[in-house]
């Protein structure tokens, strides 16, 4: 059967603008919204096709995507086809929200679901999404790791399919017969406000069948908790809070229905001896009295574990820093300076003899005030 026409549906041309089609669809979405037309299955159908039609046109891509098809004539774009509303069952969503018109594979779509709008338009989840949830994680990453890049590794708890049953709930040899519960539908509908929504069944979650015995290692469930090592790719000049999105990482879907995904935001440990500032890396070095007046070298460690011979010139001051060029942080092809602040230090105990040879250089300073 071909599909509604989105454009007829929202009752816009094909050159519509976003602007447009967002207010057709508010209108609509207003009148044909389940709760102002409490027990009207010909209106909760019409709200349903209304919200498709928004999701894909709202959508600059996924409406590219529908126009070509609707071009090949995939859907039905003569009037009122189903505009009369009523028309049977609404379209079950909860075969990973991906939808067929006449052989054309609308895959792309996949993960786009009525729940989506009702929660992000009226603020309620209604469908359980059969993609799997995205998990969000902390990572802590090493100072170096996340300046020069490198791998970390992490453990995550997943959810995976029993390995005894392989998903099934039921032990193995064990019956399996239609689930009395749904009587195989593996749905069931709750009335909400009029207005019906299939939820997975409770008892056969979603199976359609149940086993006359228990899997003993998952009591039924069809899934186990276990963990997964991921090693995560850290890019060179990552910094504190920076997010990385691993697709297909997160929790496992229902049956057939994708993955969610992981998302990492990464929480750098501080180093002792360096500080980042934007691509600059700080650090401190100590000089004592005598290498500030006199002048000196110094090996100062860059962070890639390089040693570089800083020359201190006499007189150099308490705090005045050094430039290293290029030992800073490299990201997207533009790099940094190492910048080394010089911390004079004052002996607090000095040798009969060093006494000595300050007084003298003190009587040899003159004294200001
Ligand atoms: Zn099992
Ligand atoms: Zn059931």
């Amino acid at each position: 059967m071909p599909a509604q026409d989105f454009y007829q549906v929202l009752g816009v041309t094909e050159s519509a603008t976003p602007e447009e089609i967002k207010k057709a669809y508010r209108r609509l979405a207003k009148k044909h919204h389940p709760d102002a037309n409490p027990n009207n299955p010909a209106s909760s159908d019409k709200f349903k096709q209304i919200s498709e039609a928004h999701s894909v046109l709202s959508d600059a891509d996924k409406r590219k995507k529908y126009d070509r098809m609707r071009k090949l004539g995939a859907f039905d774009t003569s009037p009122g086809r189903r505009g009369g509303g009523g028309t049977g069952q609404p379209r079950s969503t909860e075969d990973g929200g991906g939808f067929s018109a006449e052989g054309a594979d609308f895959g792309d779509f996949g993960g786009l679901g009525l729940g989506d709008i009702f929660s992000s338009i009226f603020g309620r989840g209604r469908r359980e999404e059969p993609r799997g949830e995205s998990v969000e994680i902390n990572l802590e990453v090493p100072f170096r790791t996340a300046v020069l890049g490198g791998k970390v590794p992490i453990t995550l708890p997943i959810t995976d399919s029993c390995p005894t049953c392989g998903g099934t709930g039921g032990e193995p040899g064990s019956t399996i017969s239609t689930c009395p519960e749904c009587k195989g539908r593996g749905t069931i509908s709750f009335g909400q406000g009029g207005f019906a929504v299939n939820r997975p069944c409770p008892q056969c979650r979603g199976r359609g069948k149940v086993p006359a015995t228990k899997c003993h290692t998952c009591d039924g469930v069809g899934e186990v908790q276990t963990e997964r090592r991921v090693m995560i790719s850290v890019p060179a000049g990552s910094d504190n809070g920076t997010k990385l999105r691993l697709k297909g990482q997160g929790a496992a879907g229902r049956p057939g229905a994708p993955a969610g995904d992981l998302l990492v935001t990464f929480q750098v440990t501080p180093e002792r001896f360096f500080r980042r500032d934007g691509l600059d890396l700080m650090c401190e070095i100590p000089l004592n009295v005598a290498q500030a007046i006199l002048g000196t070298r110094m090996s100062v460690r860059t962070i890639d574990g390089k040693k570089v011979v800083l020359k201190v010139p006499p007189g150099t001051q308490p705090g005045q820093r050094f430039r290293i060029k290029g030992e800073g942080v490299e990201k997207n092809g533009r790099k940094g300076d190492q910048i080394v602040a010089v911390k004079v230090t004052v002996p607090e105990k000095l040798t009969p003899e060093q006494e000595a040879l300050i007084r003298k250089f003190a009587e040899t300073t003159p004294t200001e005030s």
